[in-house]
């Protein structure tokens, strides 16, 4: 059958950009794919093919075609570490990590024992992780097996590529939010069973971190990653000074922060370790070898006074690190990982370091599906991959107008330029739209494109 008589085939036109290797380790143009007037195929949500518009029409003239001029269409964006019960509590003055766990975070946490306050979150949270153009995350839940249901059945009806779990936490926090090693087990091993690769779901054994587990339910954590060994584990890890001090105390047999988590057998390649802002020499050189993950938070870090993630370190060439970023709200201040690019160039800044548009952006989408040891299925237009995307409004303010009066770049030199004024100026504005598995899920506008 000829193939422009297939219903199920659609195209996008406009720019196209992404990434086809790690710019932290190869020359950068050599990893970036830019179109300035491309054609996307999409069949049955999948990528099917992807090239400049003047060669690729004639082929697929029978075909409906929506035309985004002057945008800039990228693989969705990938939040690598979010709390979604901290969807309200965002933005809480003045503490720093341990306090306002117990000030602001546990309190907002406990309302999500009842399903129908998880659920309404649950749609809030997802609503606005699209008008931000982000299409993946690796998210906590609460305690509570409900806050987990409920955001996943959330996720599962709107065909969304998410992994999350319930958060295992049995001592250091008040008791109306605490479980014990055996029932964060037994309830972690049924939501497994439950929700790991229904759809597009994927399930994170979620231990929230060393201070608020014990031993037995580290093991017990790496007991399950045993039983499921294709399941995430997700935690936080060196985030704080006082925090590391504090897992120095409660474990003072071990070598350190990382090791409490490497004895319980919870650093493997399908490990995602948010923050590791006081990380030592060893522990980075321990994540390269593992595979580990790191998801930087920049914004989090700031707000909190936790520090500068060391991104030079983390990719560097003799122990690489694989990275992405997070907004990790409600200690991060933006939905937004172009708002997080943003910090992340100013926390690289701090330390004397440059980190470019396309690294950013790199890390925001391919680099934080390989963090999350997706990039065979998200992160780039690569054929056969989900279509996941997002339609970028480089002129979205007056000001951003006025920065980027000439589009599209016609020259990688050209993109880099309006590509980093987007990182630096842009936030949920500059979404104009967001596609899930090929299909439009959010407009700005508030209508279908024509
Ligand atoms: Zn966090």
């Amino acid at each position: 059958m000829h193939q422009n008589l297939n219903a199920s085939l659609h195209g996008i036109r406009g720019s196209f950009l992404d990434f086809i290797a790690d710019p932290f380790y190869q020359v950068e143009q050599d990893c970036v794919r830019y179109l300035p007037d491309g054609l996307l195929i999409l069949e049955d949500g999948y990528i099917k093919a992807l090239g400049a518009y003047q060669e690729l029409a004639a082929q697929y003239d029978k075909i409906p075609i929506t035309a985004y001029p002057n945008r800039l269409i990228l693989p969705g964006f990938v939040d690598t570490h979010i709390h979604y019960p901290q969807t309200e509590m965002i933005a809480a003055y003045g503490e720093q990590l341990l306090e306002w766990l117990n000030q602001y975070t546990f309190p907002t946490e406990a309302k999500f024992k009842d399903p129908s306050y998880a659920r309404r979150i649950a749609d809030c949270f997802l609503d606005e992780l699209l008008k931000n153009g982000t299409t993946t995350a690796l998210v906590f839940a609460a305690v509570f097996p409900e806050s987990v249901d409920a955001f996943f059945e959330a996720a599962d009806r709107r065909n969304l590529r998410m992994i999350a779990g319930k958060v295992m936490m049995d001592r250091n926090a008040p008791d109306y939010i605490t479980d014990t090693a055996e029932s964060s087990y037994e309830e972690t091993k049924e939501l497994i069973r439950k929700w790991h690769h229904k759809g597009r779901l994927l399930y994170a054994v979620t231990p929230r971190f060393a201070i608020t587990s014990t031993e037995k339910q580290l093991k017990l954590a790496g007991q399950l990653l045993q039983e499921f060994p294709d399941v995430y584990l997700h935690t936080h890890l060196s985030e704080n000074t006082k925090e590391v001090a504090f897992v120095a105390e409660l474990f003072p047999q071990n070598q350190g922060y990382l090791d409490v988590y490497d004895q319980a057998g919870l650093v493997g390649e399908r490990s995602v370790f948010a923050h590791g802002v006081q990380l030592t020499d060893a522990e980075f050189r321990r994540l390269s070898e593992a595979k580990a993950a790191i998801a930087c938070c920049p914004t989090s870090n700031l707000f909190l006074g936790s520090g500068l993630f060391k991104f030079h370190q983390a990719k560097s060439p003799e122990h690489p690190v694989k990275v992405g970023l997070g907004t990790d709200i409600g200690a991060g201040t933006s939905f937004s990982l172009l708002q997080t690019a943003n910090e992340a160039y100013k926390v690289a800044q701090l330390q004397g370091q440059s980190l470019s548009a396309f690294k950013s952006l790199y890390l925001a989408t391919l680099g934080g599906a390989e963090a999350l040891c997706l990039e065979d299925k998200i992160g780039n237009f690569e054929v056969g991959k989900e279509a996941d995307l997002i339609v970028l409004d480089l002129q979205a303010t007056p000001l951003m107008q006025l920065r980027n009066p000439h589009l599209p770049a016609q020259s990688l030199g050209q993109l880099a330029e309006a590509a980093f004024a987007l990182t630096m100026m842009g936030d949920d504005r500059a979404i104009q739209a967001t596609y899930i598995m090929g299909r439009l899920a959010y407009d700005r506008d508030g209508h279908r494109p024509v």
